[in-house]
């Protein structure tokens, strides 16, 4: 929470405002927290998704598995699809460890996000789909079916792709 780990957290708030017990503590929903705390509630649960460091996208960054990457700039990675559902289909991810397309917006920089749909940008220049079309879909969460918990977006294209949902 807050660039600090929960341990460490959870001891500065319980001197801060002498709370005997907190039970669950969120990466980035700080604004209930801050309003639990104003009301000194004793405790509060609230749901969080925590970032999985082996899921294969991390392992990807890291250079653990082989992946075909097609671009790449500060903040952000470009490669195929293993399993592509489209002539094209790209995934781009953020370089560091976001979950999903809300925790990427609610936590990432300026520059981070610029960066990425940047890259997104400059994928859709490369495949040169920017005339005929595209599609830009993320998944999140159950019931997104989001498969790899890491932030990504698939850029589907090269033909006509249908309805969007079947
Ligand atoms: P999602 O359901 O939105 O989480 O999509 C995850 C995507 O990651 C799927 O389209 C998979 O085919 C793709 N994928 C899984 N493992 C790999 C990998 N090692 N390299 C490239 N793409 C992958």
């Amino acid at each position: 929470l807050f660039g600090k780990s929960i341990l460490e957290t959870q001891i500065d708030i319980f001197k801060k405002y002498n709370i005997d017990k907190i039970c669950v503590i969120t990466g980035y929903q700080k604004e209930k927290i801050n309003q639990a705390l104003k009301k000194r509630i004793v405790g509060i649960e609230i749901m969080t998704k925590i970032y999985d460091e082996d899921n294969v996208f991390a392992k990807i960054l890291k250079a653990k598995i082989p992946y075909e990457k097609v671009l790449e700039n500060k903040y952000a990675l470009a490669f195929n699809d293993i399993n592509p559902q489209a002539p094209i289909h790209i995934l781009v991810i953020p370089k560091n460890p976001y979950t999903d397309l809300y925790n990427f917006t609610q936590n990432a920089n300026l520059d981070e996000i610029k960066c990425f749909w940047e890259l997104v940008n400059n994928v859709i220049s490369k495949k040169v789909i920017e005339d005929n079309g595209f599609r830009i879909i993320t998944n999140s969460g159950k019931d997104g079916n989001q498969d790899v918990p890491h932030f990504h977006v698939h850029i589907l294209g090269g033909k006509n792709l249908g309805r969007m949902i079947n």
